[in-house]
């Protein structure tokens, strides 16, 4: 029998990200599952091929620390006592640092929106979404928004 003991559920803080945290939040519940809330910042390659430094800089830990808050109230108040919930917060490329999350925590199952912040209707999935799913330790549940409906190029 299936039995999702842990659930990652990443959030970019976008409308459809929102909503697919809905059915994390439903499933944790009914399966006593911990649920790991994840945001990556996002770091960008230079041209160097460094990692840039100054999102360190721009990065406190007091805005670390605001962002996990800010994950932990996506959770309606009245749910909460009822679910554990963690919060993580990485800087990184999204999809690097949410598989290396799935896998460091051996996840059951990753819940995500299909699309992001960038909302492309043209695009049948997002490109987070995309590559979490090929590289997935586990399965991946992608949540499309009801008002979002792909239109055939
Ligand atoms: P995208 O592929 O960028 O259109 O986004 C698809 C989904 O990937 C979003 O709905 C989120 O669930 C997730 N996602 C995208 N960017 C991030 C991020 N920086 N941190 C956490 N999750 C993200």
């Amino acid at each position: 029998m299936i039995h999702l003991k842990k659930i990652l559920c990443p959030v970019d803080f976008s409308e459809c990200s929102c909503h697919a945290l809905r059915y994390a939040i439903d499933l944790a519940l009914k399966e006593h599952a911990l649920l790991y809330l994840i945001h990556v910042i996002e770091t960008h390659i230079n041209d160097m091929g460094d990692i840039m430094k100054h999102i360190d800089l721009l990065l406190d830990n007091k805005q670390i620390d605001n962002l996990r808050t800010h994950l932990l109230h996506l959770v309606p108040d009245d749910v909460r006592p009822n679910i554990r919930t963690e919060p993580i917060v990485e800087k990184g490329i999204p999809f690097v640092e949410i598989v290396k999350a799935a896998k460091d925590r051996q996840v059951d199952l990753i819940v995500m929106g299909t699309h992001g912040r960038t909302g492309l209707e043209h695009i049948l999935i997002g490109s987070v979404a995309e590559r979490v799913i090929q590289k997935a330790p586990c399965p991946v549940l992608s949540i499309r928004l009801p008002k979002h409906v792909f239109s055939m190029p």
